[in-house]
């Protein structure tokens, strides 16, 4: 299956530092939305832990440096996350409608929306958690919204000895070892490679 890598990590760093000079590479943005919304019809938060730039800027970068606290149970809240979802996304909106329609202006938009985000993501996830930011990541909430009930992480009670190994390396600091749906699993796996009974695998 395919994994993270630290690689991609750069390119969120391409966008928001020489995007300011080069505007155009805002238009990365848009693409990555189409591509974790296309995914997210079938299998939820999936890109969020496979394919995401600033999801592998966060476990690769940010995750060398963090304080690795909790994530404050608010942020995981709906009633903060879809606000949250609609201000930033209707600013957004408003920019690109008031831009006239000029390319580069656009661009440069996507590109300071990309710059705002990764530094909250940086200060949240150096002073919190890495993923901190992803709890309420507006797209990491449309994922959860559009596919969040599909391709769940199954348990296999008769194998499970209780040893919450798999919670403990969760980077979305998920309950992991309870056999209920979780919206916000980003299917990292890491609790299936970190389980000792292998009680743990992903429905199709
Ligand atoms: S929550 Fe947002 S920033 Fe985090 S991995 Fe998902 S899309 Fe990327
Ligand atoms: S790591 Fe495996 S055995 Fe341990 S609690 Fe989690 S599912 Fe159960
Ligand atoms: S439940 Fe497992 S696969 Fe899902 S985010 Fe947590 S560690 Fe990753």
């Amino acid at each position: 299956m395919l994994k993270i890598t630290p690689y991609l990590g750069i390119l969120v760093v391409i966008v928001s530092i020489v995007g300011l000079w080069y505007p155009i590479l805002g238009y990365m943005m848009p693409l990555v939305i189409l591509i974790l919304m296309v995914t997210s019809v079938s299998k939820g938060r999936w890109f969020c832990g496979n394919l995401c730039p600033r999801g592998s800027f966060i476990d690769f970068w940010i995750g060398k440096v963090t304080k690795n606290k909790k994530i404050p149970k608010s942020l995981k809240s709906y009633w903060v996350r879809i606000p949250i979802f609609v201000l930033l996304m209707g600013f957004m909106t408003y920019r690109i409608l008031n831009t006239q329609g000029l390319i580069n202006q656009i661009g440069m938009i996507f590109v300071i929306m990309c710059l705002v985000t990764t530094a909250i993501a940086l200060v949240l996830g150096v002073g919190i958690s890495p993923r901190t930011w992803c709890t309420f990541c507006p797209m990491g909430t449309a994922q959860n919204l559009i596919g969040g009930k599909k391709h769940q992480l199954q348990i296999i009670d008769s194998k499970c000895i209780s040893c919450k190994k798999c919670d403990k390396v969760c980077p979305m600091q998920l309950d992991v070892h309870k056999g209920e749906i979780k919206p916000d699993c980003i299917k990292c796996e890491r609790c299936v490679d970190a389980c000792p009974t292998k009680a743990l695998g992903f429905e199709a």
